[in-house]
């Protein structure tokens, strides 16, 4: 874990413009933040050099900007409609809620007391003679029901059969934190709801995180397409009988707000294949809003409803995915190290086979030591040729290529490399701030990357009340602006003062007008600072551009 606090970073960030929270004038809304002017352009700062260490420096990459809403059938064959969700587990007195996966701490021994519960259910329920239709149970029977499964679950099915497929379904379920068992974890671990203490739970359910909306002139009364969890472990088959119940229920005008810009990317494949014809491997790559109704957000950008992607699909020959999987962890390690942070504060975590998607056949996670713990900065995985498959399926359209030597068309693989904006920009901000003593006084500061600084030089005049100095000092801001843009003009409070504020905000050099400026040997000279060591020399006005540098 980094030894920066969390609150240390948030505090900076709002006293200094960088991110506010979001609707702060209204009493906010959870999960959304709003970036002031310094927050804006270190973002577009880190967004730009990704663009441009991935896009523009690469021979065989290729740009989109595919739109946020889809057609719908995009998330039923991607699989996010039936199986992008989250636990959900309610607090049985206060009935807040939480993510059943997030309360339990001791993974392991959750996995083992889920299955051994299973057994003992199973086991039960062989040895009850129990007819077909149960509907008119004798009340013993529902007793004994009851004691097994516990009472919420009883009503709901209307068969033993049923009833089994149930238990069969919960089991599969509650190894990811869903059905009853959570509720039963909770409380025996004595695990309590952080919001009343109370330790009783209700089942956990699968909630959906897209947000759901609607297209067109809809009328309100319009049968919505059923997306609860269907506990269907054949997902192509879900996904085509999902399509098929969108196409009779007459419900075309629902759409969703993406919950990750790379099925945009896949989307496009065909597209960008027919303009450009290119030559295997080549990716295509897309940065953009992405949403997710997160159950609960936390942890500042970290984990947000609404935030920013930058995505590759890079695809390959299936035969060549290893060796381009091998480049793109050294691609990713430059992209750490062009961040600005240190090589032992990034792991790669290989994802074990158990821990990865049912498709992916290898996926490192990329953590980063924030100051909430280690946890994953970005994704690498390798996703065979699951998600172009997937789109032939649910669109009867084909997504081959075409090798220009000759020989048979084949659908490519790719290996997916996938950057949060907002965790970069945590780490950029974790990696950046210090505390040290200057003049025997604490002094913050943020040792920001000089290309990633949202402002590259300050321009501050001595004083602000002689015209002559002011006029020089405003000659001066105005060269810099003109070559660097990202220029700053500071002449309220002491130059002391001054300094610190840029110190804060990450600007690399403050540049001083003073009285020496202005006459006598060191005329036409100035003081630039520099941030991190606060050392200060006098420069030629001429050789200035010299020393600023990123
Ligand atoms: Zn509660």
């Amino acid at each position: 874990m980094s030894d920066v606090k969390l609150d240390d970073i948030v505090s900076l960030a709002k006293r200094r413009g960088f991110i506010y929270p979001g609707s702060d004038v209204y009493g906010g809304l959870s999960g959304t933040w709003d970036y002031g002017p310094l927050g804006v352009v270190l973002k577009k700062n880190i967004m730009n050099l990704w663009w441009k260490m991935f896009v523009d420096d690469a021979e065989n990459m290729y740009g989109v900007d595919a739109a946020i809403l889809m057609n719908q059938k995009v998330w039923q064959a991607s699989g996010h409609v039936d199986t992008f969700n989250d636990p959900l587990i309610a607090c049985n007195h206060c009935k807040s809620r939480f993510r059943a996966d997030k309360l339990i701490t001791d993974v392991e021994e959750y996995k083992k007391e889920a299955k051994a519960y299973f057994k003992s259910q199973k086991d039960k329920l062989a040895l009850i003679d129990l007819p077909e239709e149960w509907s008119d149970y004798k009340s013993n029977h529902i007793a004994a029901l009851v004691d097994i499964f516990g009472e919420a679950r009883i009503p709901a099915h209307e068969s033993l059969k049923e009833l089994k497929k149930h238990i069969d379904e919960d089991e599969k379920l509650s190894y990811t934190y869903m059905g009853t068992f959570p509720r039963i974890y909770l409380r025996t671990h004595s695990i309590k709801c952080e919001r009343c203490g109370s330790n009783e739970w209700q089942d956990a359910t699968a909630f959906n995180m897209m947000f759901k909306t609607k297209v067109g002139a809809t009328s309100d009364n319009i049968t919505e397409v059923r997306t609860s969890y269907k506990y269907n472990a054949d997902h192509d088959r879900t996904s085509q009988e999902s399509i098929r119940e969108v196409m009779e229920m007459g419900a075309e005008a629902v759409s969703y707000l993406r919950p990750e810009t790379a099925q945009g990317i896949f989307t496009n494949f065909k597209n960008v294949v027919d303009s450009f014809y290119p030559d295997l491997p080549f990716g295509i790559a897309q940065q953009g809003k992405a949403f997710r109704n997160e159950i609960s957000p936390r942890d500042f950008i970290f984990r947000s409803r609404e935030f920013e992607q930058m995505e590759i699909e890079y695809f390959v020959h299936p035969d060549k995915w290893e060796e381009a999987f091998e480049e793109w962890i050294k691609k990713v390690h430059d992209w750490c190290d062009a961040l600005g942070l240190p090589k032992d504060s990034v792991h790669e975590l290989e994802v074990s086979e158990a821990d990865r998607a049912h498709y992916s056949k290898r996926t490192i996670d990329f953590e980063f030591d924030f100051p909430i713990g280690r946890e994953e900065l970005l994704g690498l995985a390798y996703r065979t040729d699951f998600d172009l498959k997937n789109i032939e399926r649910a669109s009867g359209k084909k997504m081959d290529y075409r090798p220009k030597e000759g020989g048979e068309a084949f659908v490519p693989h790719v290996i997916e490399p996938s950057f949060g904006v907002e965790r970069a920009l945590m780490a950029v901000l974790t990696a950046a701030y210090r505390e040290d003593e200057q003049n025997g006084e604490k002094r913050i500061y943020l040792a920001l990357p000089a290309h990633l600084a949202p402002v590259k030089v300050a321009v501050l005049p001595l004083v602000k009340n002689k015209p002559e100095l002011v006029a020089r000092a405003r000659e001066v801001y105005a060269m810099l602006k003109k070559e660097l843009g990202a220029v700053m003009w500071v002449d309220t409070g002491n130059i002391g003062k001054n300094y610190r504020k840029m110190d804060e905000i990450g600007v690399p050099y403050c540049v001083t007008i003073d009285f020496d400026t202005l006459e006598g040997d060191t005329k036409d000279t100035v003081t630039i600072r520099h941030r991190d060591t606060t050392e200060q020399e006098r420069v030629q006005l001429g050789t200035l551009l010299e020393k600023i540098t990123f």
